[in-house]
């Protein structure tokens, strides 16, 4: 497609289809890292954990549709909500669209192909690990450049 006639820059958030909303994830994996808010100084911070239905490889959800059944905390993404998601990585594509920016290069729609995003290293592939006693989660807090 020619510039200015992607649907990512087209449209607004609030205007794309079921389909192209899905398309947009990149399928980083970051969103599904364990975090925690610490109440004073309200400070979000990532840890490297990831979600038990998280494929560590793809970095893609095992159960991506019923989800919910299997961890009922996971939150949908949805354009109504999205002054909540302020814990979304700095690199989210709908973070990135929301705050008027352009999608990175190796985003999978613009290179056309999901291996990017853990080419460029963007994704939680190869750096998370499966879940921990929650106990010991301040061993595992994380500070990437990309979250
Ligand atoms: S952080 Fe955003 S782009 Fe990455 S997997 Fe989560 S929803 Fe998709
Ligand atoms: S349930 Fe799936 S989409 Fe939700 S946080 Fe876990 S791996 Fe991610």
């Amino acid at each position: 497609m020619k510039n200015g006639q992607n649907f990512w820059e087209t449209k607004n958030l609030s205007e794309m289809t079921d389909e192209e909303w899905e398309a947009l994830c990149d399928g980083c994996g970051k969103c599904c890292l364990e975090k925690y808010v610490f109440e004073k100084g309200n400070t979000l911070v990532f840890t490297c954990i990831a979600c038990r239905l998280l494929d560590r490889k793809s970095c893609r959800c095992r159960h991506y549709k019923d989800r919910h059944r299997y961890v009922p905390e996971c939150s949908p993404l949805r354009f109504d909500k999205f002054k909540e998601y302020y814990w979304l990585p700095k690199t989210c594509a709908y973070r990135l669209l929301n705050e008027g920016k352009s999608l990175p290069e190796w985003h999978p729609l613009i290179s056309g192909t999901p291996a990017s995003v853990h080419a460029a290293g963007m994704s939680a592939a190869g750096r998370c690990v499966p879940p921990q006693p929650e106990t010991d989660f301040q061993k595992y807090i994380v500070e990437w450049d990309d979250l």
